[in-house]
């Protein structure tokens, strides 16, 4: 059972702790720098993936439309 695991992932550095150990663990400064990195790269992916997904709404659409029509406004 996954809740029953005598390990539990740090928060912090995602390393494995022993539950017993984790009030006293400390994260090495290095993974957890890898880790803070690598749930910023989760971030930046979902952003990006938020705006593909808000440019496939109707209120994107517009909004693609609109710049569209000024370009071709201008000409
Ligand atoms: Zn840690």
């Amino acid at each position: 059972m996954l809740f029953r695991s005598r390990f539990m992932p740090c928060q912090e550095c995602g390393a494995s702790v022993d539950r017993t150990d984790l009030p006293t663990h400390e994260c090495s400064p290095q993974r957890w720098a890898d880790y803070q990195a690598f749930g910023l790269r989760d971030e930046i992916a979902e952003l990006e993936a938020g705006i593909g997904r808000y440019l496939a709404t109707a209120s994107g659409r517009f909004e693609t439309w609109l710049a569209a029509r000024q370009v071709h406004g201008q000409a």
